[in-house]
């Protein structure tokens, strides 16, 4: 079967798995979800999610973010760790939004990839979810999830997102990348993949 072909039809499969398929940060706006990303390096969402109401009650905006008192903002996102840098880079992020971007979120690649913190990752969940930019998401689940199965050779995250453009369909490049991230923590996790209880057993290089 060739690669174009794989994608679709385990995206047939996960997508009747998975029909809403939506990011697990909590957000309203593209700042916050631009804060919330970068503050998901290293932890989980749901710890993000923990914080960031108390972040945004207090600082809303780019310009409230980027005035703020720096023991502060650590103090509100400790439990997140890695917590020094973060600050830095949220404030720094929000300090270049008010100068650079009159105080929005931009949706290019380039320009999101010169804020700090922001890597391609983010970039395309921001772009993604926020600009229905069509975007391959390469986090941990993904990657591990599309060698698997057969997509890629790579580990390389930037190979991976550009071996998978090439396959995928711009349509689903998005969904795609969320169902296969969840598909990842459920099913086809780290140690012992569940590859018996796995929709794609029959069509995945892993499981043969
Ligand atoms: S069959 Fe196994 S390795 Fe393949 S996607 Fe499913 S859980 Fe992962």
């Amino acid at each position: 079967m060739d690669k174009s072909r794989h994608v679709k039809e385990v995206y047939k499969l996960l997508q009747k798995l998975y029909p809403n398929a939506l990011t697990f940060l909590d957000y309203i706006n593209p700042f916050q979800l631009l804060v919330a990303v970068v503050l998901s390096a290293q932890t989980t969402d749901a710890q993000v999610n923990k914080v960031t109401p108390v972040l945004f009650s207090k600082y809303s905006d780019p310009e409230a973010l980027m005035s703020a008192q720096t023991a502060e903002v650590e103090k509100i996102i400790r439990s997140t760790g890695f917590y020094k840098m973060k600050t830095r880079n949220i404030t720094g992020a929000a300090k270049k939004l008010v100068l650079d971007y009159h105080s929005e979120v931009p949706e290019d690649m380039d320009d999101l990839l010169t804020l700090p913190g922001v890597g391609r990752k983010s970039a395309n969940v921001i772009r993604a979810h926020c600009f229905n930019k069509p975007a391959i998401i390469v986090d941990t689940h993904f990657s591990r999830v599309t060698k698997r199965i057969g997509f890629t050779d790579s580990s390389n995250p930037e190979v991976i997102e550009k071996d998978l453009l090439l396959i995928t369909d711009k349509a689903i490049q998005t969904d795609l990348s969320m169902i296969i991230n969840i598909h990842g923590r459920k099913i086809c996790t780290s140690r012992n993949p569940l590859c018996g209880e796995c929709v794609l057993s029959s069509i995945c290089w892993h499981s043969d």
